[in-house]
């Protein structure tokens, strides 16, 4: 017998227990310190048999012979495979109203699907759906910008929810927005998505308090966009409509991101869910960024930033990374569509050639795409 080599243990605060965390399987216990010492330690010989039994049962404890990595990379393989949901993110569209300093879409045309190939874009989410046999069917709706489009935005949504609703999928869509330019007739459909429970959450982005937000998230004549946003969420609040505040966080703006919290509570707006949008070197896009977090730097910030959201009583959007793959895009059953019908793994790549996978959804002259993701 031997220790997992996935164990983690960690004192918990304020006495003299500990925690013990296996990341491979997700076992998680609450130990006496002579436990956590002992398996600090390695010293089998000092935990009951009792305590083996139940150890050998929860992979903190394995066979000599047992092979971790192969097991770790089983599971890989098979949530790759078996992803609970049939995901896509779409972007009927690079434009955008704003001209945010940080844009890595930029010097990507602004334009929108043309009908004839939203029409085609469809029928691949359609066929995709139907092969990989998900249960559960996500729709993002990214961009640019998916507003200057409502009415395209809308159609698309409702097509593919009646799709699913025919072949008993359950069915629900996110929509990532700079919420500076939805209409009435948009909010109304969010307003009926929302009660439906097909809208899971539009996210809107902030940057920081007013101007350091507006400093970077501005109109292309650099107008801010600080209040307008907050005067989004707050018409999203009182028409019930579920929405997400992320917030970007940078080695500039961290220290800064309480005064906006502070903000939103004053706002009403503290039962909205925050979430940090880490700004760190992990596409070409972020390392244009000049002010990316350093991995070592991170623990220290998001602790300080989860403290002072905790203290304030606001809601975390936290997304625990308890599967074993790195994120949704390395499951085969997710896509990230591109207004001109490219395919990408993560909406982080897209528009750039190098990026792509496959043909794409209309390579002209082809029968478009069918093979696996
Ligand atoms: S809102 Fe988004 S798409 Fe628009 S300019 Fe800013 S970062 Fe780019």
């Amino acid at each position: 017998m031997k220790f997992s080599k996935y164990n983690l243990v960690f004192p918990a605060k304020g006495n003299c227990k500990y925690y013990l965390f296996n990341t491979l399987t997700h076992s998680i216990y609450y130990l006496d310190k002579e436990l956590a010492l002992a398996i600090m330690n390695n010293q089998l010989g000092a935990i009951t048999p009792n305590i083996i039994k139940e150890f050998k049962e929860n992979g903190i404890i394995i066979k000599d012979s047992a092979n971790e990595a192969k097991i770790l990379g089983y599971f890989y393989q098979k949530q790759k495979k078996q992803f609970d949901k049939t995901q896509f993110m779409i972007s009927l569209t690079y434009g955008c109203n704003l001209g945010c300093d940080y844009c890595f879409e930029k010097d990507l045309e602004p334009l929108p699907m043309t009908r004839i190939d939203f029409s085609k874009v469809l029928n691949f989410v359609k066929k995709r759906i139907l092969f990989h046999k998900n249960k559960k069917v996500e729709i993002h709706l990214f961009g640019g910008e998916p507003f200057l489009y409502p009415e395209l935005a809308k159609e698309f949504i409702e097509k593919v929810n009646r799709f699913c609703n025919k072949h008993n999928k359950k069915f629900s869509f996110l929509v990532y927005t700079n919420g500076t330019c939805i209409n009435k007739k948009a909010l109304d459909w969010l307003k009926k998505a929302s009660k439906k429970h097909i809208l899971k959450y539009a996210q809107v982005t902030l940057d920081g308090p007013k101007l350091l937000h507006d400093a970077r998230r501005h109109h292309k004549n650099n107008t801010g966009t600080f209040d307008k946003i907050i005067d989004t969420l707050i018409i999203f609040r009182k028409n019930n409509i579920k929405a997400v505040a992320r917030i970007n966080i940078d080695a500039k703006n961290w220290k800064s991101i309480p005064k906006l919290m502070n903000h939103l509570i004053l706002k009403k707006l503290g039962s909205m869910p925050i979430g940090f949008g880490i700004i760190r070197e992990m596409t070409e896009g972020c390392k244009n960024n000049k002010n990316v977090i350093k991995q070592k730097d991170l623990p220290r910030i998001l602790k300080f930033l989860y403290k002072q959201a905790i203290s304030k009583k606001l809601k975390l959007e936290i997304d625990p990374r308890f599967g074993y793959l790195y994120c949704s895009a390395f499951a085969e059953s997710t896509y990230v569509v591109d207004p001109q019908g490219k395919l990408y793994k993560c909406a982080g790549l897209q528009g750039r050639k190098e990026n792509q996978f496959g043909a794409g959804i209309f390579p002209s002259g082809s029968g478009g795409y069918s093979g696996r993701a």
